[in-house]
């Protein structure tokens, strides 16, 4: 069977249903109310949009440098030709923060979701102190012992032996973490390759730590429950065939 799961951490599906971030649905049917463009800088146009959903009725607002809405007459549509409306949206009211699961501790989804629409709009510095930040609060979370950065990480990859070890190392040799500036100011900003490397392994590591463990914790439950139904179950029909011939 094809696996679609990828659908669901996505803002917008198609022009029609979306995620909605509200009601936190998936795959519900949306609706534009309004569409407007104004100008960002003298050179530089910028369209936005409200989107409704038909379920909770709550609005969301969406920004995009790119023209992607077809004007006629006093309406407008989304153009069809557009198959990624999420890669085509810079910035979003509320964020996009469902596409990460909601285990993960919230200072740290926080930090990602504003890093991540920092790198759409192409701020580097922002997205940089927000990602450094999002490390940071991940080692107190998890209460990382070490005398500096590359020994705490070293901490993390101890303390969690299933996730990659090397996505872990990848983390220990960031840019400037384990260098002995103190200020942050004096900190350089990352190229966006480099930025989406550190989201990427940092997202995965979180999932491997929050998420895979209890999404394994769950079923075994699941298959707990199912067994102690059987198992009481057969003592119900044993205590009945009992009474039947007492
Ligand atoms: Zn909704």
């Amino acid at each position: 069977m094809k696996d679609f799961s990828y659908l669901d951490k996505k803002y917008f599906i198609d022009r029609t249903v979306y995620n909605c971030p509200f009601c936190n649905r998936n795959n519900v049917p949306y609706e534009v109310t309004l569409s407007f463009s104004f100008d960002w800088t003298p050179s530089k146009k910028c369209d936005g949009f409200l989107a409704k959903c038909s379920y909770c009725k709550h609005k969301s607002m969406h920004l995009s440098f790119d023209e992607i809405f077809v004007y006629y007459g006093s309406g407008s549509y989304l153009k069809p030709e557009i198959d990624d409306i999420d890669a085509k949206i810079f910035y979003s009211v509320p964020t996009s923060f469902f596409i990460l699961d909601n285990r993960v501790p919230t200072i740290i989804r926080e930090l990602i979701t504003e890093a991540e629409g920092c790198l759409k709009m192409n701020f580097l510095t922002g997205a940089s102190a927000c990602m450094r930040k999002a490390i940071y609060e991940l080692l107190v979370a998890e209460k990382a012992e070490g005398i500096d950065y590359e020994s705490r990480i070293k901490f993390l990859k101890r303390k969690y032996p299933d996730p990659d070890p090397s996505l872990f190392d990848i983390l220990v040799h960031i840019q400037d973490m384990i260098s002995d500036k103190i200020h942050e100011q004096s900190w350089d900003k990352w190229d966006s390759r480099y930025l989406k490397l550190i989201i990427e392994t940092l997202k995965t590591v979180l999932h491997d730590i929050y998420v895979l463990p209890k999404m394994k914790a769950d079923r075994s439950l699941v298959v707990q429950r199912l067994r102690q139904e059987v198992e009481e179950s057969k003592k119900g029909k044993k205590e009945k065939n009992n009474g039947q011939t007492a």
